[in-house]
């Protein structure tokens, strides 16, 4: 069997269907190929969505623990594990099904099966139900994305030994677990696993958690981590993984281990991603894959190919779902002949951890490496009004300002809900704000929004002092 089509895209995650569903908004005939049943992705099938459907319920087993303090006692929580499964599972059916049904009505040719280039203008599709498709395009969006790095030493062939994908499928609540990698994904799985009752350890190789963060940041949030983990081991390495009849053996190496072998009943393995790149017929293209591994595009989304683009996490960092959608509408509209490139200002990132830290623009660290010229703003929620109603007050807003023209070049801020708050500071960097701006917009009180335009009154020493 043979199609054509306009436009063939693959891969359906956050960054193809986005595309997917563009092209066929603006009049194109689109072909979406992915192997799932219905569009998601590693986001909505095994990442952002799931483990956010976790977090939510983990954030209310902290919060009902913590009522304690204000003389109010819930009691032990009783977690029935397959209910909660099964919540994760529907929250991820509907967002999926609901994609399906908007491919259909958008009237997208989704194809389930696995697709490789023939050549610069064919695809073969090896189709779940066995059966092969050819399908003919103008021009190709690849957005196959990315899957969980893996560490040879640590493929003993044990189901207690887990990537993301595994720990998102929650089998059973380990007593204790070891979390190697304390990237985003590791911290938020260990949020989750430790609500739901795991000692958790986390083993960092670099010399701090999240390595991309600023450490000011990073220490507020470090600060409550500690207190609910069992241990955070930096500047320590894992180097041997071994089954026994007790667990999972662990060998340690760092400088303030205090026991260089421990046991876990399970190891979650979360050392970053790598994109997936092999497996489809590049080779038969002229795509080329860059020094980092991944595919080489310019300001458009197009590769070396004049017929392919590429987007999402196979072109490069950050892997974040919401870059790999921008990135898909450039694409299309490039495509389409319109004048367009890939240039944000700010791609926020946001670390779902208790409390939430995000950031976007520039950090105060790379600020520093490189050499650019900056003024720190920063705003302790120890004197927000709203915070303290909320007995949170373990936060901090953080504006780095370019001193000449006083604009907003980069935020920062930890604290409850800090990956709703980014927002305005990914706006404020993209309209060329300045800290002026900030600090005479009217912000609702009391609300956490507030400690934006407090930060900005504070970088003019006129602070208001509004509780
Ligand atoms: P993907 O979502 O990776 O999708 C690629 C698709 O291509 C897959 O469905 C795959 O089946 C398909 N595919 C691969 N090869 C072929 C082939 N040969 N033929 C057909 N189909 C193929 N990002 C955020 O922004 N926020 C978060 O909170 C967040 N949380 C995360 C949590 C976890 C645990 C993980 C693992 C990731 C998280 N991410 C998060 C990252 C986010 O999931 C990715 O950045 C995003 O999914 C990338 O989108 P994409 O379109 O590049 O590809």
């Amino acid at each position: 069997m043979s199609t054509k089509t306009q436009l063939a895209v693959i891969g359906a995650g956050p960054g193809g269907y986005a595309a997917a569903f563009l092209a066929a908004d603006l009049g194109m005939e689109v072909t979406l190929i992915d192997m799932e049943k219905n569009p998601g992705g590693v986001c909505l099938y095994r990442g952002c969505i799931p483990s956010k459907a976790l977090l939510h319920v983990a954030k209310l087993l902290n919060e009902a623990e913590e009522a304690k303090k204000w003389g109010i006692d819930f009691g032990k929580p009783k977690i029935d594990i397959d209910k909660l499964r099964e919540f994760k599972d529907g929250v991820v059916g509907k967002l999926t099904g609901g994609l399906g049904q908007l491919s259909k009505q958008r009237k997208v040719n989704y194809i389930q099966g696995r697709a490789s280039f023939v050549n610069s203008t064919a695809l073969l599709v090896e189709k779940t139900d066995g059966s092969t498709e050819e399908v003919v395009f103008e021009k190709a969006i690849l957005a196959t994305g990315s899957v969980p790095a893996s560490v040879p030493a640590f493929s003993i062939g044990s189901d207690k030994v887990m990537d993301s994908t595994a720990a998102l499928e929650l089998k059973d609540v380990p007593k204790r677990l070891l979390v190697v990698g304390g990237g985003y994904i590791g911290l938020e799985l260990s949020t989750v696993y430790a609500s739901l009752g795991s000692k958790v350890t986390v083993v960092e190789m670099m010399p701090g958690i999240l390595p991309g963060a600023d450490r000011d940041m990073v220490a507020v949030l470090e600060r409550r981590l500690k207190s609910r983990f069992e241990n955070i081991y930096v500047n320590t390495k894992v180097v041997e993984l071994k089954e026994t009849k007790k667990g999972i053996e662990v060998k340690l190496e760092g400088d303030k281990v205090d026991n260089p072998v421990q046991t876990f009943d399970k190891v979650l393995v979360s050392v970053g991603r790598k994109p997936v790149t092999k497996g489809l017929g590049l080779e038969n293209t002229s795509v080329k894959i860059n020094e980092k591994g991944f595919v080489s595009v310019d300001g458009t989304m197009k590769t070396d190919d004049d017929k392919i683009y590429a987007i999402g996490d196979i072109v490069g960092n950050p892997m974040l779902a919401h870059k790999a959608a921008a990135e898909g509408k450039v694409a299309v509209e490039a495509i389409m002949g319109k004048r367009v490139a890939f240039e944000p200002n700010a791609i926020p990132a946001v670390v779902f951890t208790d409390p939430e830290l995000a950031w976007a623009g520039i950090t105060e660290t790379e600020a520093r490496e490189k050499g650019i010229k900056y003024e720190v703003a920063k705003f302790p929620w120890g004197a927000s009004g709203r915070a303290t109603t909320l007995d949170r007050n373990d936060g901090m807003t953080k504006l780095i300002i370019e001193p000449e023209t006083e604009r907003i070049i980069g935020v920062g801020i930890v604290g409850v809900g800090a990956g709703d708050l980014i927002a305005e500071g990914t706006l404020a960097i993209e309209m060329g704000a300045n800290a002026n701006d900030l600090e005479l917009t009217i912000h609702p009180h009391p609300t956490l929004s507030e400690t934006m335009m407090f930060a900005a009154e504070l970088y003019y020493g006129r602070a208001t002092d509004m509780y």
